[in-house]
């Protein structure tokens, strides 16, 4: 439809309401359909009408408040626009409703309303575009002054726009093909206005009225524009200038504050480079430095890779290329630093004095990579810490646990976004000399991973034939690392690759007897915790029978590290008393309380629970030391965690102690084992590994092939142990897995108590590895495994006799504490687990009665 030409609308129209905005004629306007006369109007009207006037209606702005719509109909503003409805599109969510597409054709004004519901339709009067319009109108002068000054704005207006966008282009082409007339609203329409200023554009019948009206508006909009547009080309001279800085430098000109600011920069980066020419870097690495430096000055300061070019440089410079310590080793002072630092652990710090020995006669580091292996606490981290010291060197601590990625070994390449030196590059950058002590913690829980291995980038660092170039991936050039010593530590050697284990010594650290615990607590832990928690030895007082009790019920470990956080627990606790009493006590007399010596707060036996609270309620401080009893301990730590509970659970047949060796250390195992009717199966649970499972079919293999020897028989009496009879055998704390043939005796015992009805022995515990003709192999991990047995109170160990050997390496007090059966045989095993021997004839008398 030519926006030109003359239209007729019906003289009948109905009427929408639109509260949202302002349809003008000319522009098109998308609009919501919800309230039910307007619903009603499109559901009657528009989609069921046929004809083209059917889509003709009237739309008015509804200026009164929308929500009054839905009964009453509201007071009808009086000029409206005739409207095409071009498209329907309805939806049901998510409630039902219209969007109505509408284009204007021409103003009307309602003459008459002729009906209400369901929808108005008013008689009306179109206002403009009509025949006579075109044709002979007053004041042409004025008018097309009043236009052309119009057409003026918007074409400038138009031309502010960015005319590559099609629409724009359009639209300017539009300005020349409209009629005049027609641009007002048009116009109107497409610039920023309120619904307000619509509606009196709207009103404004009269054509001249019409343009002085919309000309401010054009006004507006074209300062705003401009005013846009400077802020832009301001912000836009500013990247410009940033980017500018790098390539004139040179150049004198610009502000003072740019030249200050290109100062500066060129300043910095000819300092980088002159400690770069200074740094005692590699001849390989200058030149790459050299060859970066050069890059950086050209680059735009803007672009990221500067950033990364110069961090990179300032690590480079920051690296110790050839700075070190010296070392001061002399074997006496080491031989006493680890003795002071560390109690027990003979074997151990022998090793390390032999170790620190060759390096003194040899003084270069060509050898095997020291690694301690054993449970977590037992101070494996504390004696690499004590040889730094011992040699005067730096000390850095890598923790590899959980380490998947092998740029966290190696770096990332520096194409990477965010790519940084690996760990070791890094810590050589935090201890700042080349020859620190690392200790690589936790090389058994090195992780594989799409990333790669970090355990074969880790065998580059660790050959003493490759690392003294290892090149990072990061720094891209090779560094020495061949006077960094390297000490690692594992729980296991289980997991560690083999390639990495077959360059490193191992080092058993085992677990410490109760004994050394108290020792240790007495002489390093205690102290410790006491110069962390700022007290005296005034002030509180530890008996060894307190440890003993927090070594025993407060605590289950191989090593001391829970027994550490209970005595800062204790520490703690005492601390806030001791705070407590300065603050009541005047602060002059503080010196006599701490010389009070005799005068000791004793919190007896006899004393309640509440004792340690009570003393903060009394006036007086408590008095000092404080003494730590068991009912402090109470007090502090709670109720006791563990209880003695081995003879608990060995008053039925059916039950055996085993030896399991963990990670974490060694620990007791009780199997348990019960039979029923059924068809001769097996069933074994607490997680096993398959060798476990192994071991279990093999000793059931031997009971019944030896059943008639014994004289074992199932529930019906019969020799065929299986024979109309299910096993179940359990191995508790379910929820570690256990797997290793080390449990063969315990569950021969166990089956064999089942079967004869006997109790085992409620102090006997065993370990050893069973064939199918009844010998008992040996097994690792006796130490961890006799210190568990003696840690739960228990008497005596059935060991493998091929392991008598290992019985040298435990501490002698605890050897006396234990009896120790070693056997060849299975038939030792269990003369030795039951009480009275498990001879055939014994055990038959003891059978018969039984049954
Ligand atoms: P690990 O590295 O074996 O897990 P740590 O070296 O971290 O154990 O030791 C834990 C704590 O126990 C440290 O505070 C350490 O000083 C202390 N510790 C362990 N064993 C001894 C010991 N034999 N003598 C003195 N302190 C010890």
């Amino acid at each position: 439809m030519a926006a030109g030409s003359a239209i007729q609308i019906p003289t009948r129209l109905p009427l929408l309401l639109t509260h949202e905005s302002v349809l003008l004629p000319g522009s098109t306007m998308r609009t919501s359909v919800d309230s039910p006369r307007n619903m009603q109007l499109v559901r009657s009207r528009l989609l069921k009408g046929t004809s083209l006037r059917s889509t003709i209606i009237g739309v008015i702005p509804n200026t009164s408040d929308p929500t009054s719509d839905c009964d009453d109909l509201p007071n009808l503003h009086r000029i409206g626009t005739a409207a095409l409805a071009v498209q329907v599109v309805g939806s049901n969510w998510p409630k039902p409703h219209y969007t109505l597409l509408v284009t204007g054709l021409c103003r009307f004004q309602i003459l008459q309303l002729l009906k209400e519901r369901p929808y108005p339709i008013a008689e009306v009067q179109q206002l403009d575009r009509l025949e006579q319009f075109t044709n002979g109108h007053k004041s042409e002068e004025e008018l097309g002054e009043l236009s052309e000054q119009f057409y003026k704005y918007a074409v400038q207006l138009v031309e502010m726009l960015d005319m590559s966008v099609p629409a724009v282009a359009k639209l300017r082409r539009l300005l020349d093909n409209l009629p005049r007339e027609a641009l007002p609203d048009i116009l109107t329409s497409i610039i920023r206005t309120t619904n307000q200023e619509k509606l009196q554009i709207l009103d404004a019948v009269r054509l001249e009225e019409r343009f002085k009206m919309t000309i401010p508006l054009l006004v507006r909009q074209i300062e705003g524009l401009k005013l846009l547009q400077k802020t832009r080309k301001s912000k836009q001279d500013d990247d410009k200038r940033v980017v500018a800085i790098r390539p004139n430098r040179r150049i004198a000109h610009g502000s003072i504050t740019e030249d200050e600011e290109e100062e500066e920069d060129h300043d910095d980066v000819v300092m980088l480079e002159k400690k770069i020419r200074t740094s005692s870097m590699s001849e390989q690495a200058l030149k790459v430095c050299l060859k970066e430096i050069k890059r950086l000055k050209k680059m735009p300061q803007s672009m990221p890779e500067y950033a990364l070019t110069r961090n990179y440089l300032e690590l480079m410079v920051e690296l110790p290329w050839n700075k070190s310590t010296k070392d001061r080793l002399e074997i006496r002072a080491a031989r006493i630093v680890l003795d002071n630092d560390h109690y027990a652990m003979e074997k151990l710090k022998k090793r390390v004095l032999e170790y620190l020995a060759v390096r003194q006669l040899k003084n270069n580091l060509k050898g095997p990579i020291l690694c301690f292996v054993g449970p977590p606490g037992v101070g494996k981290t504390s004696v690499g810490r004590s040889i730094a010291k011992t040699l005067g060197r730096e000390f850095h601590r890598i923790a590899l646990g959980g380490v998947c990625d092998q740029s966290d070994i190696r770096g990332h390449r520096r194409t990477y976004v965010g790519s940084m030196p690996g760990r070791i590059i890094n810590g050589l950058k935090t201890v700042g000399v080349n020859n620190p002590v690392f200790l690589l913690d936790e090389v058994d829980k090195l992780a594989k991973s799409l990333q790669g291995d970090p355990a074969a980038a880790l065998l580059e660092v660790l050959d003493p034939e490759q690392n003294h170039s290892f090149t990072d991936h990061y720094l891209n050039v090779a560094f020495d690392l061949s006077q960094v010593l390297f000490i690692a530590t594992a729980n296991t050697t289980a997991t560690i690759p083999p390639a990495l284990l077959d360059r490193m010594e191992v080092i058993q650290v085992p677990g410490y007897t109760q004994e050394e615990k108290i020792e240790i607590a007495h002489r390093h832990l205690i102290p410790k915790q006491l110069e962390l928690h700022g007290l005296t030895p005034q002030q509180i007082q530890i008996p060894q029978v307190t440890t003993l009790g927090i070594i025993t019920r407060y605590t289950r470990e191989a090593g001391v590290r829970a027994l550490d956080r209970k005595l800062g627990a204790i520490c703690r606790a005492v601390a806030v008393k001791v705070a407590e009493g300065q603050h009541k006590e005047a602060k002059p007399d503080r010196a006599e309380v701490g010389e009070g010596e005799d005068c000791k707060e004793h919190i007896t036996e006899d004393a309640k629970p509440e004792s340690i609270s009570d003393t903060a309620d009394l006036s007086l401080p408590p008095e000092m030391p404080i003494l730590i009893d068991f009912h402090a301990l109470k007090d502090i730590l709670g109720p006791p965690m563990y209880d003695m509970e081995v003879s608990e659970r060995l008053n039925q047949p059916g039950v055996a102690i085993g030896l399991a060796w963990t990670p974490l250390g060694g620990e007791i195992m009780f199997v348990e084992a019960s039979r029923m009717d059924g068809e001769g199966q097996l069933t074994l649970t607490g997680q096993l590994g398959d060798v476990m499972k192994e071991s279990a079919h093999l000793a059931i293999s031997w009971l019944r092939s030896n059943a008639k020897r014994y004289q074992l028989t199932n529930a019906s009496g019969s020799f065929d142990l299986l024979d109309n009879t299910d096993i179940h055998l359990h191995f508790p704390a379910g929820a570690v897995t256990k797997d290793g043939p080390s449990a063969g005796v315990t569950i021969v015992t166990c089956l064999a108590s089942l079967f004869s009805g006997r109790l085992v022995c409620s102090d006997v515990a065993m370990t050893g590895e069973i064939t199918l003709r009844g010998l008992v192999l040996p097994v690792g991990g006796i130490k961890d495994k006799v210190l568990a047995a003696h840690r739960a109170g228990l008497k005596r160990i059935i060991l493998p006799q091929r392991n008598e050997k290992d019985l040298e390496e435990i501490a002698a007090h605890v050897r006396q504490d234990l009896t120790f059966v070693l056997a060849a045989g299975l038939d030792e095993v269990l003369n030795a687990a039951f009480d009275g021997g498990f001879a055939v004839k014994a055990s038959l008398e003891h059978f018969n009665s039984k049954l």
